[in-house]
């Protein structure tokens, strides 16, 4: 099975797609093109589809639009000093986009199928991807969900695949900022058994409320948390895992179930040992995180996630408390890491692993 291509007749004029491409900002433009597939329980995939750009029309019934069964994916390409595009680690997507989907009783999405969208529409939109050389990338956001026009509780017997691309700028213009986070204790994002591991659209409409009270709170992101009031466990931001070092030198990030396990979060426990540190997955108390900025012990925290690759958090709140981490600048660690995933992702500095497609 492959994808039939259809490109646009309208085309983005170069000039303003120019224009674009010098402010994109994050999530404001898309691209000329989609890909699309749909699903039947009787048919399977079927309709793969690289087209142009066009609105969905969709039955007021359909299955997502009542339940919010829909799950989605986050990825970026970048363009290589040798003009080649290439996407990071998108077989760590394809897999969780799978998982996701078995979680809300979605078909799963072939992840060679996944893959192959991916590239096709990667190459039908190559002028869209930002020069080499600034922090710039064009940013892939696959979905799926429920269309069929039925009102009964149960899982859709059609589906609907789409990933739609669009230009994001570097996420810091003039240098890495430290951002202050609210440890929220009001709201949870996760049960054990719930969906927090699956990159569901619910997950997100759920979050909104608790971002605008970081936001009252002075604060810029969430930090969720989980377990009894006198046993709070950290989870993880809105949209970014979080990471702490510790002064002994250990990476130290909460362990995978009520989580989304992160690409970024996956790529730094890999890499921590060639920047001296030790990787550690495990349970972190709340106590931990405020007593161990307060003595020392946590020398730097940061947020991990494809947006930004690593965000420094300089300082954390929450009900009762407020504490600066570290010196309250972006620390050593976290910087010398952003700049290795942004090497290898952007070519500049050697990919072992095979990272890069
Ligand atoms: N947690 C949540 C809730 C997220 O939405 C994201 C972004 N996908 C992440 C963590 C980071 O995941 P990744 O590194 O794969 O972008």
């Amino acid at each position: 099975m492959s994808f039939s291509i259809t490109t646009t007749t309208a085309p983005t004029p170069a000039a303003r797609r120019a224009e674009i491409l010098a402010d994109p900002g994050f999530g404001r433009f898309f691209t000329d093109h989609m890909a699309t597939a749909e699903w039947t329980v009787d048919e399977g995939w079927q309709e793969l589809r690289v087209r142009p750009l066009e609105p969905f029309s969709m039955h007021p019934g359909v299955g997502v639009l009542h339940y919010g069964q829909e799950i989605f994916e986050g990825l970026k390409t970048y363009r290589h000093a040798d003009d080649s595009l290439q996407l990071f680690r998108p077989d760590m997507n394809a897999a969780r986009f799978a998982r996701s989907a078995r979680r809300l009783a979605l078909p799963e999405f072939p992840p060679e199928l996944f893959l192959e969208a991916m590239d096709e529409l990667v190459r039908i939109e190559a002028d869209w991807v930002p020069p080499h050389g600034d922090e710039a990338s064009l940013y892939l956001r696959p979905i799926e969900f429920a269309s069929e026009a039925f009102l009964g509780v149960r899982s859709s017997r059609t589906a609907t695949f789409c990933t739609v691309a669009s230009p994001a700028g570097a996420y810091f213009t003039g240098g890495v900022r430290g951002i202050r986070l609210w440890v929220t204790t009001k709201y949870t994002r996760a049960a054990v058994g719930g969906t927090g591991d699956a990159k569901c659209g619910g997950n997100y409409a759920g979050s909104l409320l608790a971002q605008t009270e970081a936001q009252e709170q002075g604060c810029d992101q969430v930090l969720y948390t989980s377990g009894p009031p006198e046993r709070r466990i950290l989870e993880e931001a809105g949209t970014m895992n979080i990471v702490l070092i510790t002064r002994s030198g250990k990476l130290v990030t909460p362990g995978l179930g009520t989580i989304l396990p992160g690409v970024t979060r996956d790529s730094l426990l890999t890499l921590a040992p060639e920047h001296g540190l030790v990787p550690v997955e495990r349970e972190i108390p709340l106590p931990e995180l405020v007593d161990g900025c307060r003595s020392g012990e946590i020398v730097e925290v940061f947020a991990a996630g494809t947006a930004a690759v690593i965000t420094p958090i300089i300082a954390l709140a929450g009900d009762g408390f407020e504490v600066t981490v570290g010196a309250g600048e972006p620390g050593p660690a976290g910087l010398a890491l952003r700049e290795h995933l942004l090497g290898i992702q952007h070519g500049d500095l050697p990919d072992p692993r095979g990272w890069m497609r």
